[in-house]
Protein backbone atom coordinates (compact mmCIF):
# COMPACT_ATOMS: atom_id res chain seq x y z
CA UNK A 1 0.00 0.00 0.00
CA UNK A 2 1.49 3.23 -1.27
CA UNK A 3 2.01 5.59 2.00
CA UNK A 4 1.09 9.23 1.58
CA UNK A 5 3.23 11.91 2.89
CA UNK A 6 1.86 14.23 4.82
CA UNK A 7 2.62 18.26 6.06
CA UNK A 8 1.21 20.37 8.25
CA UNK A 9 0.72 23.96 8.44
CA UNK A 10 0.21 25.30 11.71
CA UNK A 11 1.47 23.22 14.08
CA UNK A 12 -0.01 24.70 17.09
CA UNK A 13 -2.22 22.83 19.77
CA UNK A 14 -4.75 21.05 16.69
CA UNK A 15 -1.69 20.27 14.48
CA UNK A 16 0.33 18.32 17.21
CA UNK A 17 -2.54 16.55 18.36
CA UNK A 18 -3.03 14.81 14.63
CA UNK A 19 0.45 14.80 14.82
CA UNK A 20 1.07 12.78 18.08
CA UNK A 21 -2.25 11.28 18.40
CA UNK A 22 -4.46 10.39 15.18
CA UNK A 23 -2.37 10.01 12.83
CA UNK A 24 0.03 7.73 14.37
CA UNK A 25 -2.43 5.08 14.19
CA UNK A 26 -2.52 5.09 10.20
CA UNK A 27 1.22 4.68 10.39
CA UNK A 28 0.35 2.23 7.27
CA UNK A 29 -1.47 4.80 5.39
CA UNK A 30 0.56 8.07 5.95
CA UNK A 31 4.15 9.21 6.50
CA UNK A 32 4.51 12.34 8.54
CA UNK A 33 7.19 14.71 7.12
CA UNK A 34 6.93 18.47 7.66
CA UNK A 35 5.37 21.18 9.18
CA UNK A 36 4.96 25.06 8.53
CA UNK A 37 4.40 27.44 11.07
CA UNK A 38 4.90 31.22 11.62
CA UNK A 39 6.22 30.48 14.98
CA UNK A 40 9.60 30.03 15.89
CA UNK A 41 8.95 27.95 18.44
CA UNK A 42 6.46 25.66 16.93
CA UNK A 43 9.10 25.15 13.95
CA UNK A 44 12.00 24.40 16.32
CA UNK A 45 9.69 21.79 18.11
CA UNK A 46 8.74 20.30 15.21
CA UNK A 47 12.78 19.63 14.24
CA UNK A 48 13.13 18.31 17.59
CA UNK A 49 10.56 15.45 16.88
CA UNK A 50 12.48 14.46 13.85
CA UNK A 51 9.72 16.61 11.30
CA UNK A 52 11.19 18.94 8.60
CA UNK A 53 10.45 23.01 9.43
CA UNK A 54 10.11 24.59 5.95
CA UNK A 55 11.34 27.48 5.61
CA UNK A 56 7.90 29.15 4.49
CA UNK A 57 4.25 27.94 2.95
CA UNK A 58 5.60 28.43 -0.42
CA UNK A 59 8.44 25.84 0.14
CA UNK A 60 6.31 23.20 1.49
CA UNK A 61 3.89 23.58 -1.13
CA UNK A 62 6.26 23.61 -3.38
CA UNK A 63 7.43 20.13 -2.30
CA UNK A 64 6.83 17.77 -4.78
CA UNK A 65 7.52 14.58 -2.20
CA UNK A 66 4.42 16.09 -0.02
CA UNK A 67 0.89 14.45 -1.37
CA UNK A 68 -1.01 16.38 1.63
CA UNK A 69 -1.53 19.21 3.63
CA UNK A 70 -3.46 19.40 7.26
CA UNK A 71 -4.69 23.28 7.53
CA UNK A 72 -4.73 23.92 11.61
CA UNK A 73 -4.30 27.50 11.89
CA UNK A 74 -6.64 30.04 12.95
CA UNK A 75 -9.67 30.16 11.06
CA UNK A 76 -9.65 33.41 8.91
CA UNK A 77 -6.63 31.78 7.05
CA UNK A 78 -8.29 28.43 6.33
CA UNK A 79 -9.10 29.68 2.92
CA UNK A 80 -6.36 30.94 1.74
CA UNK A 81 -4.55 28.02 2.80
CA UNK A 82 -6.69 26.14 0.94
CA UNK A 83 -6.71 27.14 -2.11
CA UNK A 84 -2.77 27.40 -2.55
CA UNK A 85 -2.68 23.98 -1.37
CA UNK A 86 -5.29 22.77 -3.62
CA UNK A 87 -4.17 24.55 -6.68
CA UNK A 88 0.10 22.79 -5.89
CA UNK A 89 -1.67 19.61 -6.61
CA UNK A 90 -2.12 18.97 -3.05
CA UNK A 91 -4.70 16.24 -1.39
CA UNK A 92 -6.01 18.48 1.62
CA UNK A 93 -7.67 18.58 5.25
CA UNK A 94 -9.36 21.44 7.03
CA UNK A 95 -9.73 22.15 10.29
CA UNK A 96 -13.10 22.81 11.71
CA UNK A 97 -14.90 25.29 10.78
CA UNK A 98 -13.68 25.10 7.57
CA UNK A 99 -14.08 29.02 6.97
CA UNK A 100 -15.59 32.00 8.40
CA UNK A 101 -18.56 31.91 6.62
CA UNK A 102 -20.36 29.64 3.94
CA UNK A 103 -19.27 31.86 0.58
CA UNK A 104 -16.09 31.41 1.65
CA UNK A 105 -16.82 27.09 1.32
CA UNK A 106 -17.63 27.35 -1.89
CA UNK A 107 -14.99 29.15 -3.37
CA UNK A 108 -12.97 26.13 -1.94
CA UNK A 109 -15.03 23.66 -3.31
CA UNK A 110 -14.37 25.38 -6.63
CA UNK A 111 -10.99 25.25 -6.55
CA UNK A 112 -11.61 21.50 -5.60
CA UNK A 113 -13.48 20.48 -8.33
CA UNK A 114 -11.45 22.49 -10.86
CA UNK A 115 -8.04 21.00 -9.89
CA UNK A 116 -9.90 17.46 -9.10
CA UNK A 117 -8.12 17.30 -5.62
CA UNK A 118 -9.95 16.02 -2.74
CA UNK A 119 -10.36 18.35 0.19
CA UNK A 120 -12.31 16.77 3.31
CA UNK A 121 -12.80 19.02 6.35
CA UNK A 122 -11.67 17.36 9.62
CA UNK A 123 -15.63 17.33 11.84
CA UNK A 124 -13.82 14.32 13.60
CA UNK A 125 -16.83 14.65 16.27
CA UNK A 126 -18.82 12.64 13.66
CA UNK A 127 -16.90 9.78 15.82
CA UNK A 128 -17.47 10.76 19.01
CA UNK A 129 -18.72 7.44 20.96
CA UNK A 130 -21.19 9.92 22.73
CA UNK A 131 -22.85 11.07 19.79
CA UNK A 132 -22.90 7.96 18.04
CA UNK A 133 -25.29 6.70 21.00
CA UNK A 134 -27.43 9.44 20.59
CA UNK A 135 -27.56 8.62 16.71
CA UNK A 136 -28.54 4.70 17.46
CA UNK A 137 -30.94 6.19 19.86
CA UNK A 138 -32.64 8.38 17.25
CA UNK A 139 -32.34 4.91 14.87
CA UNK A 140 -33.19 2.12 17.12
CA UNK A 141 -36.42 3.22 18.71
CA UNK A 142 -35.26 2.61 21.73
CA UNK A 143 -36.92 5.01 23.99
CA UNK A 144 -39.71 5.56 20.58
CA UNK A 145 -39.61 8.13 18.47
CA UNK A 146 -37.39 10.79 19.55
CA UNK A 147 -38.84 14.18 19.44
CA UNK A 148 -36.43 16.54 21.35
CA UNK A 149 -32.63 16.80 21.61
CA UNK A 150 -30.36 18.78 23.83
CA UNK A 151 -26.80 18.57 23.01
CA UNK A 152 -24.92 21.16 25.35
CA UNK A 153 -20.87 21.42 26.36
CA UNK A 154 -20.11 23.35 29.26
CA UNK A 155 -17.43 24.69 30.72
CA UNK A 156 -15.78 27.28 33.05
CA UNK A 157 -12.96 28.80 31.57
CA UNK A 158 -14.22 31.62 29.36
CA UNK A 159 -12.98 31.39 25.66
CA UNK A 160 -9.84 30.40 25.79
CA UNK A 161 -6.07 31.70 23.93
CA UNK A 162 -5.95 34.29 22.11
CA UNK A 163 -6.98 34.24 18.45
CA UNK A 164 -10.07 32.85 19.61
CA UNK A 165 -11.20 35.58 21.25
CA UNK A 166 -10.57 37.59 18.03
CA UNK A 167 -13.90 38.53 15.50
CA UNK A 168 -11.17 38.82 12.59
CA UNK A 169 -10.11 35.08 13.54
CA UNK A 170 -13.21 33.53 13.49
CA UNK A 171 -13.18 33.29 16.81
CA UNK A 172 -16.01 33.01 19.43
CA UNK A 173 -17.82 29.65 20.66
CA UNK A 174 -20.52 29.37 17.60
CA UNK A 175 -17.61 28.79 14.86
CA UNK A 176 -14.96 27.05 17.76
CA UNK A 177 -17.59 24.53 19.26
CA UNK A 178 -21.08 25.15 17.83
CA UNK A 179 -19.73 23.95 14.19
CA UNK A 180 -19.62 20.73 16.23
CA UNK A 181 -22.85 20.37 17.72
CA UNK A 182 -24.77 21.49 14.40
CA UNK A 183 -22.44 19.22 11.94
CA UNK A 184 -23.64 16.44 14.72
CA UNK A 185 -27.25 17.62 14.17
CA UNK A 186 -27.32 18.09 10.58
CA UNK A 187 -25.75 14.53 10.30
CA UNK A 188 -28.52 12.62 12.06
CA UNK A 189 -31.81 14.70 11.38
CA UNK A 190 -33.46 13.25 7.98
CA UNK A 191 -35.30 16.04 7.70
CA UNK A 192 -35.52 20.00 6.32
CA UNK A 193 -35.41 22.49 8.80
CA UNK A 194 -38.05 24.63 9.61
CA UNK A 195 -37.14 27.22 12.00
CA UNK A 196 -34.14 28.38 13.75
CA UNK A 197 -33.66 30.68 16.93
CA UNK A 198 -30.71 31.44 18.62
CA UNK A 199 -29.27 33.70 21.23
CA UNK A 200 -25.42 34.72 21.77
CA UNK A 201 -23.98 34.99 25.42
CA UNK A 202 -21.20 37.99 26.04
CA UNK A 203 -20.95 37.69 29.58
CA UNK A 204 -17.53 37.75 29.54
CA UNK A 205 -17.55 41.02 27.69
CA UNK A 206 -15.30 39.49 24.87
CA UNK A 207 -16.01 41.11 20.82
CA UNK A 208 -16.89 37.30 20.13
CA UNK A 209 -19.47 35.06 21.79
CA UNK A 210 -18.75 33.02 24.90
CA UNK A 211 -21.72 30.83 24.49
CA UNK A 212 -24.54 30.50 22.63
CA UNK A 213 -27.94 28.74 22.44
CA UNK A 214 -29.87 27.75 19.00
CA UNK A 215 -33.39 26.21 19.05
CA UNK A 216 -33.93 24.05 15.62
CA UNK A 217 -37.20 23.03 14.49
CA UNK A 218 -37.60 19.97 11.94
CA UNK A 219 -40.03 19.45 9.38
CA UNK A 220 -40.46 16.14 11.24
CA UNK A 221 -41.62 17.80 13.95
CA UNK A 222 -38.36 16.67 15.90
CA UNK A 223 -37.52 20.19 18.45
CA UNK A 224 -33.28 20.14 19.00
CA UNK A 225 -31.58 22.49 21.85
CA UNK A 226 -27.65 22.96 20.86
CA UNK A 227 -26.12 25.16 23.60
CA UNK A 228 -22.37 26.30 24.39
CA UNK A 229 -21.70 27.78 27.41
CA UNK A 230 -18.07 28.53 29.17
CA UNK A 231 -19.68 30.26 32.67
CA UNK A 232 -21.22 27.11 33.49
CA UNK A 233 -19.73 26.30 37.35
CA UNK A 234 -22.32 23.50 37.41
CA UNK A 235 -22.57 21.09 33.74
CA UNK A 236 -26.03 20.23 32.22
CA UNK A 237 -26.11 17.24 30.76
CA UNK A 238 -24.00 16.18 27.26
CA UNK A 239 -26.92 15.15 26.07
CA UNK A 240 -30.90 14.92 27.42
CA UNK A 241 -32.77 12.95 24.56
CA UNK A 242 -36.92 12.42 24.63
CA UNK A 243 -38.57 10.18 23.28
CA UNK A 244 -42.08 8.51 22.99
CA UNK A 245 -41.62 5.74 25.07
CA UNK A 246 -38.55 7.34 27.38
CA UNK A 247 -35.28 9.32 27.99
CA UNK A 248 -32.11 8.72 27.95
CA UNK A 249 -29.47 11.28 29.09
CA UNK A 250 -25.59 10.63 28.43
CA UNK A 251 -24.26 12.53 31.46
CA UNK A 252 -21.00 13.29 29.67
CA UNK A 253 -17.88 12.33 27.78
CA UNK A 254 -17.15 9.30 29.90
CA UNK A 255 -20.62 7.83 28.54
CA UNK A 256 -22.02 7.53 32.38
CA UNK A 257 -25.80 7.62 31.66
CA UNK A 258 -29.13 5.68 31.36
CA UNK A 259 -32.43 5.30 29.94
CA UNK A 260 -35.67 4.86 31.27
CA UNK A 261 -37.95 3.31 29.69
CA UNK A 262 -42.22 2.84 29.99
CA UNK A 263 -43.28 -0.93 30.71
CA UNK A 264 -46.60 0.08 28.92
CA UNK A 265 -47.51 -1.94 32.56
CA UNK A 266 -51.28 -1.63 33.52
CA UNK A 267 -50.09 0.15 37.20
CA UNK A 268 -52.02 2.50 39.55
CA UNK A 269 -52.15 6.04 38.72
CA UNK A 270 -49.13 7.63 40.49
CA UNK A 271 -49.65 8.95 44.11
CA UNK A 272 -49.45 12.78 45.31
CA UNK A 273 -46.11 13.94 46.87
CA UNK A 274 -45.32 16.58 48.36
CA UNK A 275 -43.73 19.29 46.37
CA UNK A 276 -42.31 22.20 48.32
CA UNK A 277 -45.01 24.11 49.99
CA UNK A 278 -47.68 22.05 47.69
CA UNK A 279 -49.05 18.51 46.57
CA UNK A 280 -48.48 17.01 42.88
CA UNK A 281 -49.68 14.19 41.30
CA UNK A 282 -48.26 15.23 37.74
CA UNK A 283 -44.63 15.21 39.38
CA UNK A 284 -44.89 12.37 41.38
CA UNK A 285 -42.00 9.49 39.83
CA UNK A 286 -43.54 7.21 38.21
CA UNK A 287 -44.37 3.80 40.19
CA UNK A 288 -41.41 0.81 39.88
CA UNK A 289 -43.48 -1.16 37.35
CA UNK A 290 -43.88 1.78 35.48
CA UNK A 291 -40.69 2.24 33.92
CA UNK A 292 -37.21 0.48 33.59
CA UNK A 293 -33.69 2.18 34.07
CA UNK A 294 -31.42 0.61 31.16
CA UNK A 295 -27.96 1.11 30.27
CA UNK A 296 -27.27 2.94 27.50
CA UNK A 297 -26.94 0.85 23.75
CA UNK A 298 -23.09 0.50 22.61
CA UNK A 299 -23.34 3.26 20.02
CA UNK A 300 -22.96 3.00 15.78
CA UNK A 301 -19.44 2.25 14.43
CA UNK A 302 -18.47 4.37 11.64
CA UNK A 303 -16.68 1.61 9.25
CA UNK A 304 -13.42 3.85 8.91
CA UNK A 305 -11.30 6.12 11.15
CA UNK A 306 -11.18 10.14 9.73
CA UNK A 307 -7.86 9.66 7.99
CA UNK A 308 -8.85 6.04 7.06
CA UNK A 309 -11.37 7.11 4.68
CA UNK A 310 -9.14 10.29 3.69
CA UNK A 311 -6.90 8.04 2.14
CA UNK A 312 -9.81 5.44 0.65
CA UNK A 313 -10.93 8.82 -0.81
CA UNK A 314 -7.81 9.65 -2.26
CA UNK A 315 -6.42 6.12 -3.35
CA UNK A 316 -10.19 4.53 -3.87
CA UNK A 317 -11.96 7.38 -5.19
CA UNK A 318 -14.44 6.13 -2.07
CA UNK A 319 -16.91 8.10 -0.56
CA UNK A 320 -15.73 10.62 1.74
CA UNK A 321 -17.72 10.24 4.87
CA UNK A 322 -17.71 14.21 5.79
CA UNK A 323 -19.31 15.27 1.99
CA UNK A 324 -18.33 19.02 1.48
CA UNK A 325 -22.22 19.77 0.69
CA UNK A 326 -22.94 18.86 4.21
CA UNK A 327 -20.10 20.96 5.61
CA UNK A 328 -21.47 23.57 3.54
CA UNK A 329 -24.99 23.34 4.70
CA UNK A 330 -23.88 23.89 7.81
CA UNK A 331 -21.55 27.21 7.17
CA UNK A 332 -24.88 28.53 5.67
CA UNK A 333 -27.10 27.91 8.92
CA UNK A 334 -24.20 29.21 10.82
CA UNK A 335 -24.37 32.02 8.62
CA UNK A 336 -28.11 32.24 9.44
CA UNK A 337 -27.54 31.85 13.16
CA UNK A 338 -25.11 35.22 12.74
CA UNK A 339 -27.69 37.04 10.89
CA UNK A 340 -30.59 36.23 13.35
CA UNK A 341 -28.28 37.29 16.21
CA UNK A 342 -27.28 40.53 14.62
CA UNK A 343 -31.05 41.60 13.86
CA UNK A 344 -32.02 41.32 17.26
CA UNK A 345 -29.48 43.15 18.76
P1 LIG B 1 -3.31 27.23 18.06
O1 LIG B 1 -3.31 28.69 18.25
O2 LIG B 1 -2.90 26.33 19.18
O3 LIG B 1 -2.41 26.83 16.80
C1 LIG B 1 -2.45 27.53 15.59
C2 LIG B 1 -1.02 27.53 15.01
O4 LIG B 1 -1.09 28.08 13.71
C3 LIG B 1 -0.05 28.38 15.83
O5 LIG B 1 1.09 27.64 16.14
C4 LIG B 1 0.25 29.56 14.92
O6 LIG B 1 1.56 30.06 15.07
C5 LIG B 1 0.05 28.94 13.56
N1 LIG B 1 -0.28 29.88 12.48
C6 LIG B 1 -1.08 30.96 12.52
N2 LIG B 1 -1.21 31.51 11.30
C7 LIG B 1 -0.44 30.77 10.47
C8 LIG B 1 -0.16 30.83 9.09
N3 LIG B 1 -0.70 31.77 8.31
N4 LIG B 1 0.68 29.91 8.56
C9 LIG B 1 1.25 28.95 9.35
N5 LIG B 1 1.01 28.84 10.67
C10 LIG B 1 0.17 29.73 11.22
O7 LIG B 1 -4.79 26.87 17.59
P2 LIG B 1 -5.44 25.41 17.58
O8 LIG B 1 -6.22 25.22 18.82
O9 LIG B 1 -4.43 24.42 17.19
O10 LIG B 1 -6.50 25.60 16.40
C11 LIG B 1 -6.11 25.51 15.05
C12 LIG B 1 -7.30 25.06 14.21
O11 LIG B 1 -7.71 23.76 14.68
C13 LIG B 1 -8.52 25.95 14.36
O12 LIG B 1 -9.17 26.06 13.14
C14 LIG B 1 -9.39 25.24 15.37
O13 LIG B 1 -10.76 25.52 15.25
C15 LIG B 1 -9.09 23.79 15.04
N6 LIG B 1 -9.32 22.85 16.15
C16 LIG B 1 -10.03 21.75 15.92
C17 LIG B 1 -10.28 20.85 16.94
C18 LIG B 1 -11.10 19.63 16.64
O14 LIG B 1 -11.45 18.91 17.57
N7 LIG B 1 -11.39 19.34 15.40
C19 LIG B 1 -9.78 21.10 18.22
C20 LIG B 1 -9.00 22.23 18.43
C21 LIG B 1 -8.77 23.13 17.38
Amino acid sequence: MKKLKLAVIGYGGMGSYHFDHLLPNEGELFELVGVYDIKEDRQTLATEKGLKAYGSRDELLADPEIDCILIATPNDSHKEIAIAALEAGKQVVSEKPVTMNAAEMREIMAVAEQTGQVFMVHQNRRWDPDYLIVKELMNSGAIGDVFQIESRVHGANGIPGDWRRLKQHGGGMLLDWGIHLLDQIMWMVDSPLKSIEADFSTILGEECDDGYITYLTFENGLRVITEVGTTNYIRLPRWYVKGTQGTAEVTDWDLSGKMVVATNADVAAPTPIQAGVGLTKTMAPPSEAATKTLPLPKGLQLPQSFYQNFYDVIVNDGVPIVKNEEVLKVMELIDHIFEIVEKSN
